[in-house]
């Protein structure tokens, strides 16, 4: 480990964020102090593994990762979620786990979504993030697993400017490739043995909260988690190009009312108020919806349980709620929900969408991908297009101008003063080519 720095200024300096979800910075959760530390190796997305295989590959580095982060967050309780059919995964940690401080599993089933914080929280702890609010407010920092392989690095001087990533579907190879941050999707892809379709479009990410890739072109960033190629045919596919008014005119003409989608709503099941019938119902009248109705928008995680597996008539609260969120953004209205709920619903617990179901539903079955493999390390490709922003807060600011030399791992954006933000390296060792658009070009020298 570099003797002079703490954790917390080596993370800061590595630009470290987190894998999974909306990159948060990593060294800003870490200058919290708390009882419990919940590291998150549940990966329930359908088809990605990503980080089993990188857990696997390198368990050691995560363990170490795990209880540096522990120590720095003074955590006495150190819990890894992971599901109970996880066998490579736990098999690849175990040895590590030996020693002080210790470290438990909490072994999840087999359902979705496990991964989710709020849920996971309660699960491991029996404690509920209050709506609208994040783990740190019960004591709690949760980390995805693959984001204390970061940090192992970090702690080395190692900036975070390669990721694994997923590649599955209709493709030669699927697997696991790790890639330079920058490199283009379709170049990954290409990596992949290319897909095995003349037409085919990409999600990127999970199936389940995983949007479309706009542009093949566009970059892998520290958050990418994978790419599922599908045919454009594909249900998930036709389900993220449903036009906005499409989705209105169907609950009003459609939906029936029957509440399964609140009753299935992982957060809803927690005891926080959202109800998305009620959301439903809003649309199906006609009317304005009532401004508590709307404010169920911002409780809502996007995990689309509702959407995927408990509505029969292929409804979208998710869709719904997301217009409302828009909606309410657009009007610089504030979250107003901010209780916590001393219990959570009676039948949360046996209420679980069982994944393996669920994937056969979305009709990505045959696209599973085996719990353990080896990760193809991708060459540096000639050009490599990083965003100054690819996490939550404010995006970096360029230290370096066209014509610049750079090396792999050089600093190339810097945190604004005083605002939430990660720092942002050069993947690869080239010239400057482009510095525009939030985007530092390079080319490989
Ligand atoms: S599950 Fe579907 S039909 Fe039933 S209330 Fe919800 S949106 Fe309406
Ligand atoms: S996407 Fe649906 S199921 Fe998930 S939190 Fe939102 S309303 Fe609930």
């Amino acid at each position: 480990m570099a003797l002079s720095d703490s954790l917390l200024d080596q993370v800061r300096n590595c630009g470290v964020v987190g894998s999974g979800g909306a990159g948060f910075p990593t060294h800003v959760k870490l200058a919290a102090q708390v009882d419990t530390l919940v590291i998150n190796a549940a990966e329930c997305e359908p088809v990605l593994v990503t980080d089993q295989w990188l857990t696997i590959s390198a368990a050691a580095d995560v363990v170490d990762g795990i209880r540096a982060v522990a120590r720095q967050v003074g955590a006495g309780r150190i819990v890894i979620g992971i599901k109970e059919h996880y066998h490579a995964m736990i098999a690849a940690l175990r040895p590590h786990l030996a020693g002080a401080p210790a470290i438990e599993f909490h072994f999840f089933q087999d359902f979705y979504p496990a991964g989710d914080e709020h849920v996971m929280v309660h699960d491991i702890t029996g404690r509920i993030v209050p709506e609208g609010g994040i783990p740190l407010d019960v004591g709690v920092v949760v980390q995805n697993v693959s984001t204390m392989h970061a940090v192992r690095r970090a702690m080395f001087d190692q900036p975070f400017i390669r990721k694994a990533v997923t590649v599955a579907g209709e493709v030669a190879r699927p697997g696991v490739y790790e890639a330079p941050i920058g490199m283009s999707a379709a170049e990954v892809i290409n990596a992949a043995g290319g897909s095995t379709l003349d037409r085919f479009e990409v999600i990127d990410g999970g199936p389940m909260m995983g949007g479309l890739q706009k542009c093949i072109e566009d970059p892998v960033i520290k958050t990418t988690a994978g790419y599922i190629v599908l045919p454009p045919d594909h249900h998930v596919v036709r389900a993220r190009k449903v036009p906005d008014r499409t989705a209105l005119r169907r609950t009003s003409a459609v939906c029936c009312q029957c509440r399964m989608c609140t009753d299935m709503c992982p957060r809803f099941l927690l005891g926080h108020r959202i109800e998305p019938h009620q959301a439903m119902r809003g649309i199906l009248a006609g009317r304005e919806v009532s401004k508590d109705v709307m404010a169920m928008a911002w409780l809502c995680s996007q995990c689309g349980v509702c959407e995927e597996y408990a509505c029969d008539m292929g409804l979208s609260p998710k869709h719904i709620f997301k217009l409302m969120k828009e909606r309410l953004v657009a009007e610089g209205k504030k979250n107003p929900c901010h209780e916590r709920p001393e219990t959570a619903m009676e039948q949360n617990g046996w209420i679980r969408v069982p994944k393996a179901r669920l994937t056969r539903r979305l009709g990505l079955a045959s696209y599973l991908l085996p719990h353990s493999g080896e990760i193809r390390v991708l060459r540096d490709p000639w050009l490599v297009r990083i965003p100054l922003k690819q996490h939550a807060g404010a995006p970096s600011i360029p230290v370096v101008t066209v014509g610049d030399a750079v090396r792999a791992g050089q600093l190339i954006g810097e945190i604004p003063e005083g605002r939430l933000g990660a720092r942002i390296h050069a993947s690869i060792s080239g010239v400057v080519r482009d510095v525009a658009g939030g985007v530092v070009t390079i080319e490989r020298s």
